[in-house]
């Protein structure tokens, strides 16, 4: 059994206690001390920040060319904290309790309280650098509900949250670099991790600009490289999020944990046809007023509008009415998906459902209207101030539907269906957030996390922004304090020859295939098996499919992949295969992941374990652990960390 090395004592004083027992470095040794972070999106902008501002010499590394463009940016919807400022019952407890309920208890008890503990410290450290929260008239901070929780603790800056916290922690970022703490290097993709006796020391980075290889040292890594949702080719992350680095981590011994736990997102734009690269979020702070239904006729063809109060069926209304249109992703996801396979999906593809503003507009615009003590107000006055009241609320995003899709969500319910969008697997860390290398952490999206089997919306942003600005400047001082007499080792020793040379043979042997397919084809096929195999719901029979078919894939493209151009140069092409090579034995992985775990538990849904009425049959006395893989030689071999619960009872999920 792997030790996440939990500090002892009771839950909610853990992290005091380990903060004020941690050893610590001196700021003249900090100085002296080197660190390469990878990574700028809001969990390597903000650790960088920190280490930076705590005296330690950072360099950072991203492959876009600005830290501004990460991942982190697309966020909309919000980030959570236990700050209670509605007085509806929300407590440091509540947020844990919500969260480990909401994993499907699947997650750690003690990291999962940390969060909580440090949510509202992460809501003040931004507020400080001048994050624009939304806020109530008087000046309060505004909050909002996400799924899966009966309070509101969602803060949000419009439906970009994400892109003005990442402006916060760039900024803090920035001022690291001009003072000189932190070196950045944008345009610049990890290919190799190094390891000397035993410890993380540095990275080979490309340089995607000229194509050289570059060596790196470092004293300890950390990986902020996001998720990896884009195994699936359609998803709704960035287009260049990538598994690499931490495959490349993984290939040298770093396990990965729990690969096969993916949230699908229920509010998405549905896919449109085979021409489609890229799927499109809408918040899920669009469930806060929108409902969600379906026709009760099966293959009911009339536009929404004509379609009779009484012949609609607000199916999570009805199936789970304390949280209604709030319940988490994976059920509604999972609900959406029942209604569609049983005939009552709408849109010319039927795998769609509606998301209606029609009764929000109606209560918002009376609500306006006696806020304004109008009387005799016409119904049409109703409606548009209605519609004021939400395009204020959601606009940008009522915007971008109607962009899309070309239909005007202020008169015509959205059609929406899941789609990938977060994973909860990644590197296996331990409390530290320290790999099963040492000296190697992982951060933020690119760990396996706080949030089990399913992650609560709003709560990745928490994690990492958790992560960098308050978890990370503890315990990797734990580390380094017993570094301070190791000197810089120089980039001519033989692990960092050697991994540069190992780097370079596979960019030639790559390039050297010259076949006659397309990167971009295999990475479709191999989304198109998971998605069907590995996605939604999964059966031990199409789970060994697609393993044999990824592994067949991978020899094809082992000996038939084109990539245009030359090593030398910018070659997007080229950069891309080399992810798509990772993706390829992530997506045979996670198979093998989700073919070991005879249960079914929050995103990870095995048609074989169900209750009666449909939802996710856990099997707490065989799967209560963290599944963290091993790879050797080309295989896996998998460790258990088990969840010991000592506060909450893990029991069946209900939202009804
Ligand atoms: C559309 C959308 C909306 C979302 N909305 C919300 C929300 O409202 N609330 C919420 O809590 N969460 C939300 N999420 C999830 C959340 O945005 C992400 O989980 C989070 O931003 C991940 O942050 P990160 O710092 O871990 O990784 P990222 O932001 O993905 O950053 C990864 C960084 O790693 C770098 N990198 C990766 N590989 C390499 C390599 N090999 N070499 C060098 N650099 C590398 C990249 O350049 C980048 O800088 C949303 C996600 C999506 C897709």
């Amino acid at each position: 059994m792997l030790d996440a090395k939990i500090p002892s004592g009771s839950l909610s004083e853990k992290w005091t206690k380990y903060k004020g027992s941690v050893k610590l470095v001196n700021p003249a040794n900090k100085r002296k001390l080197e660190i390469i972070v990878v990574g700028t999106g809001l969990a390597g902008s903000s650790a960088a920040a920190s280490l930076g501002e705590m005296g330690y010499k950072v360099k950072a590394f991203c492959f876009q060319d600005s830290p501004r463009r990460a991942h982190s940016i697309a966020a909309q919807g919000g980030i959570n904290a236990a700050k209670n400022y509605q007085n509806d019952g929300d407590s440091t407890y509540r947020l844990f309790y919500d969260t480990i309920k909401g994993g499907d208890y699947r997650a750690r008890e003690a990291n999962v309280h940390r969060l909580a503990e440090v949510s509202t410290n992460i809501i003040d450290q931004c507020v400080a650098q001048g994050v624009p929260f939304a806020r109530e008239y008087g000046g309060l901070l505004s909050n909002r509900s996400f799924g899966g929780t009966q309070v509101q603790r969602t803060f949000y800056a419009a439906g970009q949250t994400g892109q003005q916290l990442l402006i916060g922690a760039y900024q803090a970022l920035e001022r690291q670099v001009a003072l000189g703490t932190v070196q950045m290097y944008s345009r610049h993709e990890m290919v190799e991790l190094v390891i000397i006796d035993g410890k993380a020391r540095g990275i080979i980075a490309r340089n995607l600009v000229t194509g050289e290889l570059e060596r790196h040292f470092g004293h300890a890594v950390l990986l902020c490289t996001g998720g990896y949702g884009n195994v699936f080719y359609l998803s709704t992350n960035a287009m260049g999020s990538n598994v690499t680095a931490a495959w490349k981590a993984h290939r040298k011994g770093a396990y990965f944990a729990n690969p096969c736990f993916t949230q699908i997102h229920p509010t998405c734009i549905p896919v449109s046809g085979d021409h489609q690269s890229k799927l499109t979020l809408m918040s899920e702070s669009l469930r806060n007023d929108g409902r969600i239904w379906v026709p009760t006729k099966q293959g009911d063809h009339r536009p929404p509008n004509e379609i009779p109060e009484d012949e609609r069926d607000y199916y999570l209304e009805r199936r789970y009415p304390a949280f209604g249109n709030l319940v988490p992703r994976d059920v509604a996801s999972r609900a959406a998906k029942e209604r569609c396979d049983a005939g009552y999906g709408v849109g010319t593809s039927k795998q769609a459902v509606y998301l209606d503003y029609a009764a929000a507009i109606q209560r918002y615009g009376k609500a306006e209207a006696s806020k304004r003590n109008l009387g005799n107000v016409s119904p049409e006055t109703i409606t548009q101030l209605g519609k004021d009241v939400v395009k204020e609320k959601y606009g940008n995003l009522f915007n971008m539907y109607e962009k899309i899709t070309g239909e005007n969500p202020y008169e015509v319910p959205m059609r929406i269906y899941p789609a990938v969008h977060y994973t909860m697997g990644g590197l296996w860390v331990d409390y530290e957030l320290k790999t099963s290398i040492d000296g190697l952490y992982a951060l933020g999206e690119a760990n396996f996390s706080d949030h089990g089997a399913n992650r609560l919306g709003a709560s990745a942003l928490m994690q990492g922004l958790a992560d960098g600005y308050f978890v990370i400047p503890y315990t990797l001082g734990n580390y380094l304090s017993d570094e301070i007499r190791t000197n810089n080792i120089p980039t001519d020793h033989p692990a960092f020859v050697e991994a540069e040379k190992h780097a370079s043979e596979r960019i030639n042997k790559l390039i050297s295939i010259n076949g006659t397919q397309t990167v971009e084809s295999f990475h479709k096929r191999l989304g198109k098996i998971i998605w069907d195999k590995c996605g939604m719901a999964r059966s031990a029979e199409g789970l060994k499919q697609a393993i044999e078919e990824v592994r067949a894939l991978k020899k094809e493209f082992w000996s038939d992949v084109r990539i245009p151009g030359t090593i030398n140069e910018m070659n997007p092409e080229l950069d891309k295969a080399g992810r798509v090579a990772d993706f390829i034995e992530l997506g045979e992985l996670m198979c093998l992941d989700a073919l070991e775990r005879n249960e079914s538990c929050g995103g990870h849904f095995r048609e074989e374990y169900q209750t009666p009425d449909g939802e996710a049959l856990r099997d707490d006395e065989n799967y209560m652990y963290v599944a963290a893989w091993e790879m050797k030689d080309d295989n896996w071999q998998l460790h258990k960390e088990a969840l010991n619960y000592e506060i909450v009872k893990p029991s069946q999920r209900s939202y009804k």
